[in-house]
């Protein structure tokens, strides 16, 4: 099924959570990098599109200047972020730019997805950069996203930007193969579910629990994700991007992950 759909899918907005992009020390995982824009570059090269929404600014901050790690205060996170997004897009454009790959970034606020001019110039943009073979990379706007009106996690963001580009199929990199019927990280028997086709009946099913450390959203706002996608008849897949390779791993079968189409 996971195949399948990611074979059939033209469009596909990639998530990249912090996790993923990081190092155990908070520092840019370049391996990972390295190895997602081989594999995104071997997607456009059988003919999809891709756009990528990444976290990691502000680990890539604090990476940086290695200073306020710890400080808590909103503008020394915002300052962070400044920072970090300059060394992530630059990462992003190095490594792309070995695959004859260019980037374009966007940095986007809530109020932009629910502002008629907003979103035709975020569409407009995000269809002229990949209709001119250049891989979108969205950020939130951390500069302008204060608490109370920031999206704050990058599933959501994620998810309203595949619903935007009308795409086909919405995939989210994490640290675990899938949704469990309990947190993997505490409970060795937890099994994974590979297909959810009714959200409500899962969440009722399921146990949620603890995030870890660079995370954000963790697993609710990854399961929002899919109801907002789904609703809008785009799949999504929540699969494992620690896994060498996992994109193209899911297309030839290797790896487990989780697909979700709740259409009904
Ligand atoms: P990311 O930074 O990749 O977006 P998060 O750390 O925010 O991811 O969320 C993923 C985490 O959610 C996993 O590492 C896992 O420990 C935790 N989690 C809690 N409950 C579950 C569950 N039922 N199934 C899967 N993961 C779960």
């Amino acid at each position: 099924m996971v195949s399948e759909v990611i074979k059939e899918s033209k469009k596909i907005v990639i998530k990249i959570g912090s996790n993923t992009l990081s190092n155990e020390d908070g520092t840019i995982n370049h391996e990972f990098l390295k190895e997602l824009c081989h594999q995104v570059s071997q997607l456009t090269q059988e003919g999809k599109q891709v756009a990528i929404v990444t976290s990691g600014a502000r680990i890539a901050g604090i990476g940086q200047i290695n200073r306020w790690s710890r400080r808590e205060d909103m503008n020394y996170k915002q300052a962070l972020c400044a920072i970090g997004q300059v060394e992530l897009m630059s990462a992003y454009g190095r490594h792309f730019h070995d695959y004859g790959l260019h980037v374009g970034q966007l940095l986007l606020t809530r109020e932009d997805f629910f502002d008629k001019t907003r979103t035709l110039n975020i569409r407009n943009t995000l269809f002229t950069l990949v209709d001119e073979g250049v891989i979108p990379i969205i950020n939130e706007n951390d500069t302008v996203s204060v608490e109370e009106i920031k999206i704050g996690d990058n599933d959501t963001l994620a998810a309203l930007s595949a619903s935007l580009w009308n795409a086909d199929l919405l995939i989210l990199l994490s640290d675990i193969d899938g949704i469990y019927n309990k947190n993997p990280k505490e409970h060795r028997d937890a099994q994974l579910l590979e297909i959810v086709e009714n959200i409500d009946d899962m969440i009722n099913s399921i146990e949620i629990g603890e995030t870890n450390s660079f995370g954000t959203g963790g697993i609710t706002t990854k399961i929002e994700a899919a109801r907002i996608v789904n609703r809008y008849g785009i799949p999504m897949i929540l699969a494992n991007g620690k896994k060498e390779n996992i994109i193209l791993n899911l297309l030839n079968n290797e790896y487990p992950a989780t697909i979700f189409k709740d259409f009904q």
